[in-house]
């Protein structure tokens, strides 16, 4: 069983929040780029069959005919398992029938959209491309072309977002047949145009408390409407759980393809070089384009594990840490547990998770492992 992570990180535009890694694309420079892909991937002889692809960006959907037929070389290396999911990235400007159907013909089953709100006017301020009626045009298309299992990312607490704006969004989520949400709340990051804005005082972030308070909205909301709150920022109705983010959140391994991807394999962390023309450059002198790799060592791996699990509203089940690594985690953690314990932020049955107030004091929680 394999897990494989493919990036694709090419967009028309950047968006003013983000801080992936990502290019603005020149069709030249994509061509190559997909060619060293093919190259890298091949490098690696994966024989083992698959259980989740999961093609990311940048924005995958920005890719033209010819290179859909490139990159359907490339996932036709792969086999897969019974009950695989296969995920593309997409825009919903991007989506149209002959693009589903090719996707389809590709073996994908899963396809995750980059909505983020269905406000136009915030839209505009995140610098996206599409407007509210690409999104549900994007979803009828998908629907009729026979993919049923459809994610949708949401970002919350946006700059002059107020509750009535994320009442509006909730409400038209409630009209669409959707399987999977995620809400994230909006992180000022480092380098981007939002951090400017903030700092030259054009614009302020929504504070804590009203953060707070559209958390829970989403939380109450989408239970209401039979979505399961199974991670942190993640719902899924009827068991769509993403398999392949639970891969991530379950400390599993997986590979990691492309420019500025990373892995896990063993006990191994690799990060792949960071710039698009250093990746192909590696790739076409027959060089491996990790960049990085760190060694985890057992401590690292446990904490990694808590870490992770308690983004998970399962949390970290005891019995398996303990025979995974052979310790008795309670004991193992006794100092930052007793904290925890004590400040009402978890609760321990068969499993370790975040309680409801803890749910919102998450990062806090995280520091203590790391
Ligand atoms: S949010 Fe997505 S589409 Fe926007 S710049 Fe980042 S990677 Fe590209």
């Amino acid at each position: 069983m394999a897990n494989v992570y493919i990036h694709i990180p090419f967009c028309q535009r950047i968006c003013h929040y983000c801080d992936f890694p990502k290019r603005v694309s020149k069709t030249e420079q994509i061509d190559e780029y997909l060619l060293a892909l093919e190259k890298e991937i091949k490098m690696y002889q994966l024989r083992e069959k698959l259980d989740t692809l999961y093609l990311g960006g940048g924005t995958p959907s920005i890719l033209n005919e010819k290179q859909l037929h490139m990159l359907k070389r490339i996932t036709s290396q792969f086999s897969f398992n019974n009950n695989y999911e296969f995920t593309i990235e997409c825009n919903p400007e991007h989506i149209t029938t002959e693009k589903v159907n090719f996707y389809k013909e590709m073996g994908v089953n899963r396809i995750s959209l980059g909505v983020q709100t269905f406000n136009d006017r915030l839209l505009k301020l995140l610098n996206r491309g599409h407007k509210k009626t690409d999104v549900i045009n994007a979803i009828n298309i998908i629907k009729t072309s026979g993919i049923n299992n459809v994610s949708i990312d949401l970002i919350y607490a946006i700059p002059m977002q107020t509750m009535e704006n994320l009442k509006e969004d909730l409400e038209i989520i409630k009209t669409l047949d959707l399987t999977h949400i995620s809400a994230y709340s909006l992180i000022l990051e480092e380098k981007t145009v939002f951090e400017k804005m903030i700092n030259d005082k054009k614009m302020t972030l929504v504070d804590n408390e009203i953060e707070a308070e559209m958390f829970q909205f989403i939380m109450k909301n989408l239970k209401e409407i039979g979505f399961k709150h199974y991670e942190i920022s993640n719902y899924a109705k009827n068991n769509y759980e993403s398999k392949h983010n639970k891969i991530y959140w379950q400390n599993q391994t997986y590979y990691g393809f492309g420019m500025g991807a990373s892995g896990y394999l063993g006990n191994i962390r690799y990060y792949n070089e960071n710039h698009v023309q250093s990746y192909i450059n590696k790739i076409d002198q027959n060089q491996c384009p990790i960049m990085n790799q760190d060694q985890l060592t057992l401590d690292d791996q446990i904490k990694e594990e808590m870490l992770l699990g308690f983004r998970l509203m399962d949390g970290i089940k005891i019995e398996e840490i303990n025979n995974k690594y052979n310790i008795n985690v309670l004991d193992y953690f006794k100092d930052q547990i007793t904290q925890l314990l004590k400040k009402g932020w978890i609760t321990i049955d068969q499993s370790i998770k975040l309680s409801e107030t803890g749910l919102f004091f998450g990062n806090e929680v995280f520091e203590l492992f790391i």
